[in-house]
């Protein structure tokens, strides 16, 4: 998708903090962070949201998610965090490219 923000993080035409990337997805940290270290974790491949991926992808994704919030414990003590994800205008979605945010929750 030429004109997709999260496809031109993908290809590395655009900056962005890369904190995990693997064969099916990346993770970098949101540009209007909620909390420190608010992560978005997409598909490399475009899937417009939850109603396009299909399953067996979506899996790698909530792998990488997995990844991530480890990452974080590990590295930084993180034991609370927000699991989001939204679809479609009417629920908040603003990017059309798939993501999941990753929002720690810190004392
Ligand atoms: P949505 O509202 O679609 O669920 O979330 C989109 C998220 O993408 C927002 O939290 C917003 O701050 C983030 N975002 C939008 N454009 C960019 C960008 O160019 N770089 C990064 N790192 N995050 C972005
Ligand atoms: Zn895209």
């Amino acid at each position: 998708m030429d004109n997709c923000i999260f496809c031109k993080i993908v290809r590395g035409e655009i900056p962005a903090e890369k904190i995990y990337e693997d064969d099916h997805t990346v993770a970098f940290l949101d540009i209007n962070p909620a909390s420190k270290r608010h992560t978005l974790v997409i598909p490399k491949k475009h899937y417009i949201n939850m109603f396009d991926i299909p399953a067996d992808e979506l899996a790698y994704v909530m792998f990488a998610v997995k990844q991530v919030i480890a990452m974080y414990e590990h590295e930084y003590g993180m034991k609370h965090v927000n699991i989001q994800n939204n679809n479609g205008t009417l629920a908040g979605q603003d990017v059309f490219h798939l993501h999941i945010h990753v929002v720690p929750k810190w004392e």
